[in-house]
C-alpha cells in the first residue's frame, strides 16, 4: 500500500475544471450544452502576440531563459505597471512564473505552516483556501457581502488579524463574484495595514483591466507605506485571452524576491521561451484588442444581469469588473449545489454552484459571460423553463 503525505488528504480543487470535463462528457453524448461554467475569454489570443510567440519559435528561442524571466519581459512588466497605475516597479522585483496561479501557490507555501493564520476571501477562488489547508496553516475567511458589491469590509478584515496572521490574500476585480473593492476601504485597510507590519498581503489583480462603468481599480502596490508587505499577482491570461499560454508574474517586496525566486527554480526554471516573447508583444503591442474584448463583455454583462434578475427568485447585482455575475437564487428554493445539477443535467446550462468558492456562497451561483450574446440569452430562457417548470421544495 502506497502511503501518501497527509497534506494530500487536505488539498482542495477548482471545481470549474470538474465541471467543464462534465459538460463536455454531456456533449460528447450529443447533447445541447452551454458552458457558462470555466472563466477563459471566448476571443482567441490577439494575432500579434501569437505572431511573436511563432516568430520566437522559429528564430530559436529554444533554451532556458533566466529563472525570474527574460529581462526585457520585465521591464516590459515595469512599463506597464507605470502606465496602469503610475507605480515605480523595480524589473528586479518581477518574477514570471508559469501562470497566475504561481504566485499564490509560492506566496501561500512561504508563510503557510501550523499555527499560523491566513486570511483569504470567501467567497473566493478557490485555490486560496485549498492552498493555506495543504500548507497547514489556518485558513480564516473574510466575507464579501452582496450589500457591498461583494467587496470586504476593511474593519472586519482588520478585525481578524491577530498575532499569528501572517498573509492577508484579497482580490479585486474578484472571481467569482466580479465586486471591485471601492478606493476608500482600501484606504481603511492600507491604515490598518500599517499599524500590522507582521502582515503580508498578496494582491490578486489578475482580472485589474478588466472594468465596467467607470470602476477604478486601485492597485495596492499604489500605497507606498505598505510597499513592502504587498506582494502583487498578476498576469495574461485574463486581459491577453492567454489562458492556455501559462504565463503570469509576481511582483515581490526586495526581501522576498530571492525566496521566491528560490521556489521558482526548485519547481520549473522558467516559463517556456516562446510564451515569454509573446507576452513582450502583449505589453508593448497596441491596446485596441483588450479594448474590444472588454466592451464585448460589457455589452454581455447588461444582457445577463438583466435577464437574471427577469428570474423567479433570483437577484443579480451588478458586477464592477471580471466577466462573472453573481447571482442570489435563494429565492428559487434550490441549495446552490442542487441548482448547478439540475442546470447541467436537465437543461444543458454549465454554471458553478457559489459553494465551490467557499461556504459563504451558499446561495449563489457563478455565470461566466465569457460567451456570446445569444448563447447567454439561450441559457437564460433555458433556466427560466427549469425555475417555472420544476416543482420548488419549499
Ligand atoms: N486568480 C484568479 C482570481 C483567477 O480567477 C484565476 C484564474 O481563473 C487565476 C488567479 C489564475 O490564473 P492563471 O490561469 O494565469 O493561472
Amino acid at each position: 500500500m502506497l502511503e501518501m503525505a497527509g497534506r494530500m488528504g487536505v488539498l482542495g480543487t477548482e471545481t470549474a475544471f470538474e465541471v467543464l470535463a462534465r459538460a463536455n462528457a454531456l456533449a460528447a453524448q450529443g447533447r445541447s450544452i452551454i458552458n457558462l461554467g470555466i472563466g477563459q475569454p471566448d476571443f482567441p489570443t490577439p494575432p500579434h502576440i501569437v505572431e511573436a510567440g511563432r516568430k520566437a519559435l522559429a528564430d530559436g528561442h529554444h533554451g532556458y531563459t533566466p529563472a525570474n524571466g527574460i529581462p526585457s519581459l520585465r521591464a516590459a512588466v515595469a512599463v506597464d505597471l507605470w502606465r496602469r497605475h503610475k507605480v515605480e516597479v523595480s524589473p528586479d522585483q518581477v518574477l514570471v512564473v508559469p501562470g497566475g496561479k504561481v504566485t499564490m501557490f509560492f506566496a501561500i507555501m512561504m508563510f503557510g505552516e501550523p499555527g499560523v493564520e491566513i486570511l483569504y476571501p470567501n467567497p473566493g477562488f478557490p485555490i486560496y483556501e485549498s492552498v493555506i489547508k495543504f500548507s497547514g496553516a489556518t485558513p480564516v475567511p473574510v466575507p464579501l457581502h452582496e450589500s457591498k458589491g461583494f467587496s470586504f469590509s476593511a474593519e472586519e478584515v482588520l478585525e481578524k488579524i491577530t498575532p499569528k496572521t501572517r498573509l492577508l490574500i484579497i482580490n479585486s476585480p474578484a472571481n467569482p463574484t466580479g465586486g471591485v473593492v471601492p478606493r476608500a476601504e482600501l484606504d481603511r485597510l492600507v491604515a490598518g495595514l500599517e499599524k500590522n507590519p507582521h502582515v503580508a498581503v498578496m494582491s490578486d489583480e489578475i482580472y485589474g483591466e478588466i472594468l465596467y462603468d467607470g470602476a477604478e481599480h486601485v492597485s495596492l502596490l499604489s500605497y507606498p507605506s505598505i510597499r513592502e508587505q504587498v506582494i502583487l499577482l498578476d498576469g495574461w491570461s485574463k486581459t491577453y485571452a492567454m489562458t492556455g499560454w501559462r504565463m503570469g508574474y509576481g511582483v515581490w517586496p526586495k526581501a522576498l524576491f530571492p525566496h521566491a525566486e528560490r521556489l521558482a527554480i526548485n519547481c520549473h526554471s522558467c516559463v517556456n521561451a516562446a510564451t515569454q516573447w509573446a507576452g513582450i508583444a502583449a505589453l508593448e503591442g497596441p491596446r485596441e484588442p483588450v479594448e474590444r474584448m472588454v466592451k464585448a463583455f460589457a455589452e454581455r454583462r447588461e444582457v445577463i444581469v438583466a435577464a437574471l434578475n427577469s428570474l423567479p427568485g433570483v437577484r443579480c447585482v451588478q458586477p464592477g469588473g471580471a466577466f462573472y455575475a453573481f447571482p442570489n437564487i435563494s429565492g428559487t428554493g434550490y441549495s446552490a449545489r442542487d441548482l448547478q445539477s439540475e442546470l447541467l443535467d436537465k437543461v444543458g446550462v454549465a454554471t458553478i454552484a457559489g459553494t465551490s468558492f467557499g461556504a459563504f456562497g451558499e446561495d449563489y451561483l457563478r455565470f461566466s459571460y465569457a460567451s456570446s450574446v445569444e448563447a447567454i440569452s439561450e441559457a437564460i430562457e433555458r433556466i427560466r423553463q427549469l425555475l417555472g417548470n420544476l416543482p420548488r421544495k419549499n
